[in-house]
């Protein structure tokens, strides 16, 4: 017997899944999230980091603009909803490595289009014990970290106390598929979406994922730093320790870490911080990348009722706030896909 009539379900309850329900919510849309509360997803193992300014060229990251303008707003919004603290707004200092670097960011500092991002150039070291920044660097705004899973276990609770959160393993086969509803077990609702993230088994959907698997260790050492430094690797400051990333490898997808991941991570670690540290704990995740770098967002070609969320890659934290309200605006009629992201694009 049917008890529950909702508007959507959704699978999965990471960065993704949990953004999707919070937008659909303030939509005032009904919906079940279905998700298997393990250790192993993206989500869990990620270290959070948020950054305007990317890649060893050192550009705006796509659509820089668009994403950071709420960003920050959007975690805060969260936080007030659940009384628990997990953005943390911290700038990114990312030294030079090359004297080309600093002359190229001479030029660039004055650049309206960079001027939100960047909060100072500096041409001498900023004075971080044993960091390696002879030729200074840049410091980042609208840059921090999300402490992921305290994010996703405060949401999980919220959902929990709505009654509308199910943790279990979703099973395609008992999906029942018309035209216009989708029935799964005891819920009734127009559309499924997945928000499964990596590795998911979905035999629905055979899309170019590529996966990337990242290996992170967490470190004590004698660094006092009020910036996140980033050059090579990235070192988070956390209080008595520091979270360095990050590795990646399209071959080895485990959530193991793996010997050759901590080396690489150790030498470049090495390159940057010439201080002891004693390794505390290491962990490994795979993120759910795609073949373009861009999120698959929309509906299957034949059943117009499952809908996909997933393929934020490596930038989940600052792609999933601003894609959950586009992909709500998209469920409501307000507005077709944005091309770039539609999975339309790869079926
Ligand atoms: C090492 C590492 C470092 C990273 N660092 C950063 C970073 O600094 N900044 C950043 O923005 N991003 C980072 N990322 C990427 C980021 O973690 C991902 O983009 C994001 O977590 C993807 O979220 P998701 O919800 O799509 O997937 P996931 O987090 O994997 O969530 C999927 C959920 O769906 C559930 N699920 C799957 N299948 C089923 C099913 N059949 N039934 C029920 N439940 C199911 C899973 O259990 C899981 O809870 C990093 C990732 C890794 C691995």
């Amino acid at each position: 017997m049917l008890t529950s009539k909702v508007d959507y379900i959704i699978i999965g309850q990471g960065l993704a899944g949990t953004w999707l329900a919070y937008e659909l919510e303030q939509q005032g849309m009904s919906f079940v999230i279905i998700n298997q509360d393990k250790e192993e997803t993206s989500s869990k193992k990620a270290a959070g980091i948020y950054n305007p300014i990317t890649g060893r060229k050192m550009v705006k990251t796509w659509r820089a603009d668009q994403l950071f303008q709420s960003l920050e707003n959007d975690y805060r919004r969260i936080e007030n909803l659940t009384g628990e603290k997990f953005l943390h707004p911290i700038p990114i200092y990312r030294p030079f490595k090359l004297i080309e670097d600093q002359n190229d960011w001479e030029g660039k500092i004055s650049d309206n289009n960079y001027k939100t991002f960047i909060k100072e150039m500096r041409s001498s070291s900023l004075g971080y014990d044993d960091v390696s920044d002879s030729l200074g660097g840049i410091i980042i705004n609208c840059s921090g970290y999300v402490d992921i899973p305290k994010f996703l276990d405060s949401m999980m609770n919220y959902f929990k106390n709505k009654g509308v959160y199910h943790s279990e393993v979703f099973d395609y086969q008992r999906m029942e598929i018309t035209d216009d509803s989708v029935s799964y077990k005891d819920h009734l609702a127009r559309k499924v979406i997945f928000c499964e993230g990596s590795l998911s088994k979905n035999p629905f959907w055979n899309l170019p994922f590529k996966p990337v698997r990242g290996e992170l260790i967490d470190i004590a050492c004698d660094l006092k730093s009020d910036c996140i430094i980033n050059q090579g690797v990235f070192m988070i400051p956390k209080g008595d320790r520091f979270t360095v990333g990050s590795t990646y490898d399209h071959n080895v997808l485990s959530y193991e870490p793996q010997e050759a991941g901590i080396k690489s991570l150790e030498e470049r670690l090495k390159k940057l911080y010439s201080g002891k540290y004693q390794i505390l704990n290491k962990r490994a995740g795979v993120r759910p990348a795609t073949h373009d770098r861009k999120p698959y967002i929309g509906f299957h070609h034949r059943y117009k009722t499952l809908g996909i969320f997933n393929g934020f890659g490596t930038k989940g934290v600052s792609l999933t706030p601003h894609f959950a309200k586009h992909f709500v605006d998209v469920l409501q009629a307000k507005c077709e896909i944005d091309k770039e992201v539609n999975v339309q694009r790869v079926i």
